[in-house]
């Protein structure tokens, strides 16, 4: 059967290739077998049926197709910047187009009084339909009444400028991919799902999603060779994952924590300072149950801000001290970690337990002493920075380690973690205030497992959030003057991003300057923070500001991470048009974490994109963290993620992580009843799967 398969033939062979197009589809897109132009599922499709009239089209940003005339072309230029206008027209109206980039190559080919199809993004310039960089097909006479004739929906497949110079354009990649979809026969096609899943999913046949994707009859079929697509990658992603998660627990022991004891319960029963939430409690179900099986947990811990991790991370480490283990909770700047310490030291102040700070800045004899201690076992739990991770520091005997805010921790410094304890690797509890959607964790932290606190203990009022433009500023100085005068205190951020650092900056400092004017000392107190001080500056200001000294922290996003002041009730954005979603969620996080009613003024430029609007909308809609990630994943697609870029998240060809989500819900689902029910996937319909796990993970 595999033998004259046309799909291992070199493309060089097929109708319409030859060496000097064959040539070019290597050195340009890496193809060279048939099967390599196959599996190059199109880009997109053109529906003859939905082109939009030019009148028609009104909303700024959206992606139009259009179909007319190119009936003027001219090079502007003033200075030094050229760019090439063109007229475009339909029955309806004219366009225009742009261009700023291959202008001379565009000048060559483009054909005055064509017939194009052109695809792009509308703006609209003094109410005129603009598209800056329009893909354009030309479309000959004869290939304008084929198509009208036969073919409704047709390929676009991904291209090169230089493919389409050298004649190879879509039209003539439509033309070869035709000829050899049409010669292919079911047998060709290997069938990589089990043909009882392709059955109950009522999926088309592997061969007849191939023909689908690439000539669809119609919009439905084309739905539904898209959708078992997706689910393929989904499934095959999520398969090799899960297969090896269970490879790696069946590998890796671990301690096993039997019993739970007198810190404990000694701890549960007399200092807990309020009841747990009910997710707080199954949050520890579910990490208690892993520390009893005698194989190294690995757990993420979600939770969105103030939803009290702090309090789940101390129990857990009293579990391991019941067990005879000693614990440690690494923060990623020295001012979490001191928080953390001091929390917790008064949580623990009349136990016996034993608490100990490790930073950079703890140097000479206190450290000596600390290390000391830790190595004979004496202190029980060890609280600190990056410094926790280093060499010198040698525990007793580690059985727990929990990071805070996960996404500042590079995989290495993690892996740091695992060599501190023997002949086991301690227990990984890695906590995140990023809220990641379902569908995102389910990739990136496949092969760890996931705990939600998806509740915020009782009590908490929504954070009111607004947006403000500067003719507001006014307003919004009463404002805080008012919250001040009823005791409480105020943020106010600014943006800081390298590129601008030194313009941010000074914006910073004018800002600061305006608020001591209508904030006068000796009434009024006001702590600057940013990243560019000395940190011993640093921690003097903020604590002026956690004492209450100061009323008002000006500040950049340092304060963005697990920074606590409850008595803090106003937190003012300035540009928060610049900053993203997630970022502007976690700085808000900052208040709300008192008794009394919280505010977010976002202040914001005259003029919005549309972007920011949708950003700024959404803070003021909803204070759902989860909520504001799905939006953020849509924004921005996947790989702008906060804490999610050295992560490596898979590039699906096919399926889209924002939007696919259900789909890979349930392609996670089905893996593991398969695994479930065949865990070495040892069953003769499972051995297309098996041959797939153990070629790598991509
Ligand atoms: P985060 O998840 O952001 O780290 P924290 O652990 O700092 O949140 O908790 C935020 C605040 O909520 C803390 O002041 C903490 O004491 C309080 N808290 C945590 N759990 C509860 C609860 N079940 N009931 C009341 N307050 C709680
Ligand atoms: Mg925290």
């Amino acid at each position: 059967m595999q033998f004259g398969n046309p799909l291992d033939a070199d493309i060089e062979y097929l109708k319409g290739v030859g060496p000097v197009r064959a040539e070019l589809l290597k050195a340009e897109l890496g193809f060279y077998k048939a099967r390599d132009l196959v599996y190059d599922f199109p880009a997109r499709h053109v529906d003859r049926s939905s082109f939009t009239k030019i009148s028609q089209v009104t909303e700024e940003g959206s992606y139009v197709q259009i179909i007319g005339q190119l009936i003027h072309v001219e090079l502007l230029s003033s200075g030094k910047a050229r760019r090439l206008r063109g007229v475009f027209r339909d029955e309806s109206g004219t366009a225009e187009f742009v261009w700023f980039k291959n202008i001379r190559t565009l000048q060559q080919f483009l054909q005055i009084n064509g017939t194009y199809i052109a695809y792009g993004r509308a703006t609209f310039f003094q109410h005129k339909l603009n598209i800056a960089h329009p893909e354009l097909e030309l479309l000959s006479e004869e290939a304008l009444t084929n198509a009208e004739q036969s073919v409704r929906i047709f390929p676009v497949y991904r291209s090169t400028e230089k493919l389409n110079q050298r004649g190879l354009d879509g039209k003539v990649r439509r033309r070869i991919m035709a000829q050899l979809i049409e010669k292919l026969q079911p047998a060709h096609i290997p069938e990589p799902l089990p043909e009882y899943l392709v059955e109950r999913m009522k999926f088309f046949s592997a061969y007849e999603t191939i023909r689908q994707i690439h000539f669809p009859d119609n919009q439905e079929k084309l739905l539904k060779a898209e959708k078992r697509l997706k689910f393929e990658e989904f499934f095959f992603h999520q398969l090799k994952i899960l297969h090896s998660q269970q490879i790696r627990k069946q590998v890796i022991k671990g301690y096993s924590f039997k019993s739970i004891g007198e810190h404990f319960n000694g701890f549960y029963k007399d200092y807990l300072p309020f009841e747990l939430t009910g997710a707080q409690k199954r949050v520890l179900k579910e990490i208690r149950r892993d520390l009893g099986l005698g194989i190294q947990m690995n757990r993420l811990l979600q939770g969105d801000v103030g939803s009290g991790k702090t309090i789940v991370a101390l129990l857990c480490m009293l579990m391991a001290l019941d067990n005879g283990f000693q614990s440690c909770l690494v923060a990623p700047t020295e001012i979490l970690a001191t928080q953390h310490y001091i929390g917790l030291s008064e949580l623990l102040k009349d136990t016996p337990i034993t608490v100990g700070y490790l930073s950079g800045s703890v140097k000479g004899k206190a450290r000596a002493a600390l290390l000391a201690s830790l190595a004979s076992g004496e202190l029980h739990i060890l609280i600190g920075t990056h410094a926790v991770l280093e060499d010198p520091v040698v525990f007793h005997k580690l059985g727990l380690a929990i990071t805070d805010e996960q996404h500042r921790f590079g995989v290495a410094q993690r892996a740091r973690l695992w060599k501190k304890s023997l002949p086991y690797p301690p227990h990984i509890l890695v906590m995140t205030a990023t809220p990641i959607p379902r569908t995102l964790a389910m990739t990136l932290y496949g092969d760890l497992d996931v705990s939600v606190i998806d509740e915020l203990p009782p009590g908490r009022q929504p954070i009111q959030t607004t947006y403000k433009s500067e003719i507001y500023r006014g307003e919004v100085i009463e404002f805080m003057k008012k919250q001040i005068a009823e005791g409480r205190q105020i943020y106010v951020v600014y943006p800081l991003i390298e590129e601008s650092e030194k313009l941010d900056l000074e914006n910073l400092q004018q800002g600061y300057e305006k608020l001591q004017v209508h904030f006068p000392a000796p009434d009024f107190q006001i702590a600057v923070v940013h990243g560019r001080m000395k940190a011993a500056d640093k921690d003097w200001e903020m604590k002026r500001f956690v004492e209450g000294t100061a009323q008002i922290m000006v500040a950049t996003t340092v304060i963005e991470v697990g920074v606590n002041v409850p008595n803090a009730s106003v937190m003012v954005i300035e540009n928060s048009e610049r900053f993203g979603l997630s970022q502007l969620h976690q700085l808000r996080g900052r208040v709300g974490r008192g008794a009394s009613q919280s505010f977010c003024i976002l202040m914001t430029n005259f003029k919005l994109t549309e972007d920011a609007r949708l950003r700024l909308d959404t803070m003021r809609r909803t204070n759902n963290g989860f909520e504001i990630a799905e939006v953020d994943l849509e924004i921005r697609g996947p790989g702008a993620l906060d804490g999610t870029q050295q992560s490596g998240i898979p590039e699906f060809k096919i399926a889209n992580l924002a939007k696919d989500g259900r789909i890979l819900q349930y392609a996670r689902e089905v893996v593991l009843s398969i695994l479930d029910k065949d865990p070495e996937l040892n069953l003769p319909e499972h051995r297309p799967l098996k041959i797939a796990v153990t070629k790598d993970l991509k």
